[in-house]
């Protein structure tokens, strides 16, 4: 078993945390880092207990592309960063930009990112409908 020292993605909190994994990179379990600035040994129940998702079947492992169907096929992440442009770029050219354009962001992600990501609602799409997940 191997431990890797990380930081707990499910909250803003950043505690520290270990991630134990076996030979064959099965998630065992989490451990506190004990030493750990923000979390000094402690973590909550999801930080604890919260890793089963890795190995759930319905993971989404790759981009999704809505065919015209209403069907989904798996994609590379260029192809569908591209898609997400041109979507983007349609929309901030169709006029009001607040009615067509609405990002989602994620309490997961840190700090910073969030950040970027309100910059790029209001200063680069020009939009105020941006909202994120902190609701868990
Ligand atoms: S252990 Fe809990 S409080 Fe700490 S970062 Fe994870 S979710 Fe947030």
């Amino acid at each position: 078993m191997k431990r890797v020292e990380t930081i707990c993605g499910y909250c803003g909190c950043g505690c520290g945390i270990y991630v134990n994994v076996a030979e064959d990179d099965t998630v065992l379990g989490i451990t506190p880092s004990y030493n750990h600035v923000v979390s000094k040994g402690k973590l909550c129940s999801k930080g604890w207990h919260g890793y089963a998702f890795v190995r759930d079947s319905r993971r989404l492992t790759s981009p999704l592309i809505r065919n015209s169907d209403g069907s989904f096929r798996e994609a590379d992440w260029d192809e569908a960063l591209d898609k997400v442009a041109e979507g983007l770029k349609a929309a901030t050219t169709a006029g009001d930009n607040t009615d067509h354009i609405g990002l989602i962001s994620s309490a997961r992600c840190t700090n910073e990112e969030n950040f970027l990501m309100a910059k790029l609602a209001r200063a680069g799409l020009k939009t105020s409908s941006i909202d994120h997940c902190a609701r868990l």
